[in-house]
């Protein structure tokens, strides 16, 4: 029946601050009320997603429960006193006689796009590791280009409403620069001035900050080397106030410690990538897929694109340990409009 089916996939183990902070969403009073036991962890699948909500109905009820989680509530009224047109998929509230769906005054109700088209849209969106275009989303759901942009664009932006924290502990930051040619020529300024750079930031076993630097420079080693002041101001904005920062040793760098923040430095020019516990080894892992990443998708792209595709990479992987990434986008997007606009911006 289409009520388990479509609940399965949304237990959890109530345990999900990310979701609690920035929605009303009470989801361990949800599981409560439903007397279930959560399981550790129901990741969506695309066989789930097929069998659990390929109808509208098992879509509708889904919403309902991510919307309502204590029972439906009067939008315009806040009744809890509620009849279920059933014929109708409609509401009706008891108190002032409004009527309304699971949908009203939503996104969904924007669009004509059948509910399971969006599912799967999020779904899609959710599961893509290095994102996915608006063609790619009209090829595989059958919509036109528009619809597809359209779909992209406010998914996109569910996904990304949390608040960035300032990172903490150990960072490790690091430099990287794109578009063509080696890394470090010294003296070959010309060369850099057509280059990018891409400063990043990684707290220990945490999330992942990254800036395009524009038009940096380098009294030595020219434009679009970067300079002291953009780096750490970086950092600054970034982890104003961590216990050790590790970078290679760019000049730049210099004197970012202070008597709070021990400063490290490994000589990478020299191979030389752990001293002790002093190392970019924890997060080798997030450059080499971050800068595999770029040479692979961003090559082609013009420099236009390059801060949105950091938004995006930033976003996957920091997001890569959330199972509940599915149903944490729908939510968002069943609620948005229930949400203060400061809570979406500040
Ligand atoms: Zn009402």
């Amino acid at each position: 029946m289409a009520s388990n089916a479509s609940f399965s996939c949304f237990r959890t183990a109530g345990e999900n601050t990310r979701l609690a902070s920035c929605s009303s969403v009470n989801f361990a009073a949800f599981f409560l009320a439903m007397n279930k036991t959560p399981t550790v962890k129901a990741k969506m699948t695309l066989p789930a997603l097929n069998v659990d909500f390929d109808t509208d109905a098992e879509c509708r009820q889904a919403l309902e429960e991510l919307r309502w989680p204590d029972g439906v509530t009067c939008p315009r009224c806040q009744s809890e006193s509620i009849s279920r047109i059933t014929t109708r998929k409609q509401f009706d509230c008891n108190a002032c006689r409004y009527r309304f769906s699971v949908t009203t005054g939503t996104i969904f109700n924007d669009s004509h796009l059948p509910l399971p088209k969006w599912f799967m849209a999020i779904f899609l969106m959710c599961e893509s590791k290095k994102g996915i275009s608006s063609m790619q989303l009209m090829r595989m759901l059958g919509v036109s280009k528009k619809t597809a942009w359209y779909l992209n664009h406010r998914i996109r932006e569910s996904m990304r409403i949390d608040v960035a924290e300032p990172l903490e502990g150990t960072i490790e930051v690091d430099e990287t620069y794109i578009g063509g040619k080696p890394r470090y020529r010294v003296g070959t300024g010309s060369h850099h001035a057509r280059k990018e750079m891409v400063l990043a930031a990684i707290q220990r076993g945490g999330e992942i900050r990254l800036q395009h630097v524009k038009k940096g420079f380098n009294k030595k080693k020219g434009q679009g080397f970067g300079n002291k002041r953009q780096f750490h101001k970086f950092i600054k904005d970034h982890a104003p106030n961590p216990a050790r920062i590790f970078t290679d040793e760019h000049p730049a760098y210099v004197g970012i410690g202070d008597e709070d923040t021990t400063h490290e430095t490994v000589k990478h020019a020299a191979k030389e990538y752990v001293r002790g516990d002093v190392s970019t080894n924890t997060t080798e892992g997030a450059f080499g897929l971050f800068k595999r990443s770029i040479v692979g998708s961003f090559h082609q792209i013009s420099v236009k694109h390059l801060d949105r595709y950091l938004d995006e990479f930033e976003f996957r992987f920091n997001n890569r340990k959330n199972g509940y990434l599915f149903r944490d986008t729908i939510t968002r997007l069943v609620t948005a409009k229930a949400l203060p606009y400061e809570k979406l911006t500040a």
